[in-house]
């Protein structure tokens, strides 16, 4: 089977984790998992074995465009991972397989998310992604609440007084113009 990406190179048995065989392309990095095998490991395996890994997320491709399933040739559907990322699983819900780019699998582990792979690729998980972004985003109701060009003025001049080297002077002038 061709590779999902960049349809060019062959792809080659890899091993995802110990129990979880994949199909992966050397030129890409991306990765072919058939979700039947998926499942399997995911219920067999003992949920704390995989170790917590801290820091940075890991910087994973994607690709922006629809991919065709390799096996199938119908276009296979983006399900966003988390609010976290603005990384995408694609899955071809007639073969029941998905696809991940390059540093997919290594991001679901960092976001402990690598035994969620089939929550992911449903309509509840999508909607609780979306309701999570718009609840956190603070500054979207501060925008609703100043209206744009309010809120505009209000940044603009913040982050021109977050880099002034006489940003202390600046602020006892506002509030000594505020006293009046
Ligand atoms: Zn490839
Ligand atoms: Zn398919």
């Amino acid at each position: 089977m061709k590779c999902f990406s960049c349809k060019e190179s062959e792809l080659l048995p890899v091993k995802l984790e110990p129990g979880l065989p994949a199909l992966g392309c050397n030129d890409c990095g991306g990765v072919y998992i058939d979700l039947l095998t998926y499942r399997e490991w995911n219920e067999d395996r003992d949920d704390d074995e995989t170790a917590v890994t801290e820091g940075a997320l890991v910087e994973a491709s994607e690709s922006d465009s629809a991919l065709i399933c390799q096996r199938c040739r119908k276009i296979m559907l983006k399900f966003k991972i988390s609010g976290a990322t603005d990384n995408y699983v694609d899955l071809c819900s007639t073969c029941d397989d998905a696809w991940l780019d390059k540093g997919e699998w290594q991001l679901l582990n960092q976001l402990q998310l690598e035994g969620k792979l089939t929550e992911i690729v449903t309509r509840p998980w999508q909607k609780h992604i979306r309701e999570e972004r718009a609840a956190s985003s603070l500054e979207n109701r501060f925008k609703e609440e100043l209206g744009e060009t309010d809120f505009d003025r209000a940044k603009d001049y913040a982050s021109w007084l977050k880099s002034h080297p006489k940003r202390r002077e600046i602020e006892n002038l506002v509030r000594y113009i505020r006293r009046g």
